[in-house]
């Protein structure tokens, strides 16, 4: 047995899943080099995409042999991509034999956002999402999620500090962030740090559906933007769409959502809201939330310290839920935008390609090219959304 032990080749460090500390420990400790050399290293992986220590030109053959032996740089497989009409692109990411993911890639005027998952499914069940129907299978690592960024970011020809393509990261892709805390700051830090993807704190939003203790967790140690998936604003209608509220109710949310923007005085924070025909569109359900908004606003002593984010329901198979009337919405923003609330309606983008918010459902690796084939019949012959 200790044979077999000792004639096993030597697990390989992943280097996707180390932030700028541990690289730079890594070096120091492990491979006993100047800390500094770890920033190199990073340049190559992140403004350069390169993944081959041979590539890496600046650096030493003896380190590079280094290198070579302890450590490699894997990004996801990328199982398929696909652009939408819009200019919307997904990817299906393999994370292991059998899991993928999905990212997508949203461009809009003089920005472009990625959303990035950060789980294989979901624990948290809310009723209409359709991650939730799949379950919870694993957390990502940090080199799963940070990887979603480079592969997007290579894709693009995206070049860090000069030719931005990808300017913004939600974390609104599959899985609640704040229950795979470590890998996804882990994770954030390297879209912030000016070797890695130098993306400004603010471009980075991190989406909960409202885990008290680790939203106060997340402010100690990150100045990202917080966006909290409200979709309710009493408890009792909360409670059925997003069973989390029971554990952390609407009040203690928000003294959370408070605590965090008086931490980051410069920021607000962006509730999101799920527009549900007959179930949360009503003028009173408008006039809540503007109460709510209110409050906090003035606790935190600032206008728009709270901006809304209308979201149209993004129907999927076996759903109960339908989309809110147009005219609906405009109504419910109106109430909204006449009582001083900052108030936002995302346009779907990516509805094409199964790419909208709460559509995103990684496959299983063994169904996928099933799947999509199935599909692709389907919608020849016009039937769309069946194979899901
Ligand atoms: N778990 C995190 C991040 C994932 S959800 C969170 O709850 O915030 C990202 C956003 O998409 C959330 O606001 C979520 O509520 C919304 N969403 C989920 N399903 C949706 C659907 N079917 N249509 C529109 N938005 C949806």
């Amino acid at each position: 047995m200790t044979e077999a032990v000792a004639s096993r080749q030597p697990e390989l460090i992943n280097l996707l899943d180390l932030d700028r500390e541990g690289l730079e420990r890594f070096f120091a400790e492990t491979l006993g080099e100047k800390r500094f050399r770890a920033h190199q290293l990073m340049k190559w992986m992140y403004h350069q995409h390169v993944t081959d220590f041979s590539q890496m030109t600046d650096v030493g053959k003896a380190l590079r042999a280094k290198l070579e032996q302890h450590c490699e740089i894997r990004p996801p497989q990328v199982l398929f991509d696909k652009g939408s009409t819009d200019g919307t692109h997904k990817w299906l990411l393999g994370m292991d034999p059998s899991n993928a993911i999905e990212a997508v890639f949203i461009p809009d005027k003089g920005r472009g956002t990625l959303c990035v998952s950060s789980q294989v499914g979901c624990g948290l069940n809310c009723q209409f999402c359709s991650t939730a129907t799949q379950g919870f299978n694993r957390n990502l690592s940090t080199a799963e999620i940070i990887g979603q960024v480079w592969t997007a970011s290579k894709h693009l020809g995206n070049k860090t500090h000069h030719q931005r393509k990808l300017t913004n990261v939600v974390m609104m892709g599959m899985g609640e962030p704040l229950l795979n805390f470590d890998n996804v700051v882990r994770a954030m830090s390297l879209m912030r740090d000016d070797n890695g993807f130098g993306l400004a704190n603010k471009r980075v939003t991190l989406s909960t559906a409202g885990l008290v203790p680790m939203i106060d967790k997340l402010s100690e140690v990150s100045d990202v933007s917080l966006a909290v998936s409200l979709h309710a604003p009493n408890d009792e209608l909360r409670t059925e769409l997003v069973p989390l509220n029971k554990k952390y109710p609407i009040a203690e949310l928000m003294d959370a959502c408070v605590r965090y923007a008086l931490r980051k005085p410069r920021t607000s924070i962006t509730f999101e809201y799920t527009m549900m025909k007959g179930v949360n569109d009503k003028p009173e359900h408008a006039r809540a939330l503007a109460k709510l908004m209110h409050k906090m606003d003035q606790q935190v002593q600032r206008q728009d310290s709270a901006k809304v984010n209308l979201i149209p329901f993004n129907p999927f198979t076996g759903t109960r839920f339908e989309r809110s009337e147009e005219a609906d919405i405009r109504t419910f923003q109106k109430i909204l935008l006449d009582q001083k609330v900052l108030t936002m309606v995302r346009r779907t983008r990516g509805d094409d390609i199964d790419a909208a918010c709460g559509q995103l459902k990684g496959q299983v690796l063994d169904r996928t090219r099933r799947q999509s084939e199935f599909k692709r019949k389907l919608e020849a012959q016009g039937v769309s959304d069946a194979a899901a």
